[in-house]
């Protein structure tokens, strides 16, 4: 009869526990962590629909997203930066639980970040690191170093600098991302370590002489910045010359290079194009890769990094930990934030198929 009656207590006392908890999760006074997920929003702020990826990274946590059960607010900055930091303000006023967001400027978020922080909306740096905020709890991207060494490998490899023989010298042109973009700067670290003992040893000519990232970037990532710079780098540098390499951190800014290329007579056989890299597979650029035109890009599949984001939110609103698989290397001049990276893959005309078709990530017939 006791151990009855103690039973019954004991039950009785966890059913309370229960019914206490789930108070918690009504939201009345509750943290932001504690509500369910179809009572909770999440805010995404992306840069640009101007990029392909970026229309694919929204679509892809917004799907994600909601098979969860979350509801969701997308925005686009289309790379105004008071846009997308009064698109963030009224995702606060309006509630959202979680932000993540894809910085047009690294460095324009730290007032709304603050605003955030107040209201308890955790924040998830998405793919660019957002820069000198304390608020910012996560950060999920690819290994962007390793970025620019894949690209600057390639053109080692394809100019076969490494063969015995000391071939070369090769003329190359050297370009940058964004200069507001925390990215940019990490592209171009591994590219230049990569590429830089080959200049020393004059196997490599950058005919310019610009090898200073400021002298390099292009502003917004835009390819019409990047066609301009060539044809003045061409017209200038080169003249009658020509250039065997051009380092392109991300396919729009290919499309450009490309583009001066054609227009000073590149792409016949007398004068082939040179070897240009590119980053994100996008369509046009593997289009451009099966012609033979552009010749490597970096393909990051923005299905895992929306994974990854989708991930953190999660746990961060059911008061778990997320999972991270790097704590030491991104500073945001603030903290470490604790990240986890994916792994960027290079991909030319011999693997396009097999990575990209065979994957799902570009259906065959995108690309006829
Ligand atoms: C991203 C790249 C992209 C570039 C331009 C960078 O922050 O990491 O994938 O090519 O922005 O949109």
């Amino acid at each position: 009869m006791r151990t009855y009656r103690a039973a019954t207590t004991a039950l009785t006392a966890s059913v309370l526990v229960l019914a206490l908890a789930g108070c918690g999760q009504s939201g009345t006074g509750g943290s932001k962590q504690e509500k369910s997920a179809e009572d909770s929003t999440i805010g995404i702020a992306m840069p640009t629909k101007s990029s392909e990826r970026w229309i694919a990274d929204g679509r892809n946590m917004v799907e994600q997203f909601e098979k969860l059960g979350y509801k969701t607010d997308l925005q686009y900055g289309e790379d105004d930066v008071d846009q997308q930091v009064s698109q963030i303000e009224n995702m606060i006023t309006k509630g959202v639980d979680v932000l993540v967001v894809a910085a047009i400027d690294g460095r324009a978020l730290s007032d709304v970040l603050r605003q955030a922080a107040d209201q308890g909306v955790k924040v998830i740096s998405y793919d660019r690191l957002i820069l000198g905020s304390p608020n910012v709890d996560y950060y999920a991207s690819f290994d962007n170093e390793k970025v620019g060494v894949l690209q600057a490998t390639y053109i080692v490899d394809k100019l076969g600098l490494k063969d015995g023989a000391k071939k070369g010298p090769f003329t190359i042109e050297l370009f940058a991302g964004s200069p507001d973009d925390n990215n940019t700067r990490y592209f171009f670290q591994g590219a230049w370590k990569t590429l830089k003992p080959y200049i020393d040893s004059k196997q490599l000519v950058v005919r310019s002489g610009q090898t200073k990232l400021e002298q390099i970037t292009t502003l917004r990532w835009d390819g019409g910045t990047a066609q301009k710079r060539m044809d003045d780098l061409l017209t200038k540098a080169y003249g009658s010359d020509s250039v065997d390499a051009v380092l392109s951190p991300y396919d729009g800014i290919s499309i450009g290079i490309l583009s001066a290329l054609k227009s000073d007579g590149y792409g016949t056989a007398a004068k082939p194009y040179p070897v240009v890299t590119g980053q994100d597979a996008e369509v046009a650029s593997v289009k451009s890769i099966i012609a033979g035109q552009q010749t490597q890009t970096v393909y990051k599949d923005t299905r895992a990094l929306a994974k990854q984001a989708v991930q953190m939110a999660d746990a961060v609103l059911g008061g778990k930990k997320p999972e991270v698989n790097d704590t030491t290397t991104y500073n945001n001049e603030v903290k470490v934030v604790p990240s986890f990276l994916l792994d960027p893959v290079s991909v030319d005309k011999s693997n396009y198929r097999s990575v990209l078709v065979d994957s799902g990530y570009i259906k065959a017939s995108d690309l006829t």
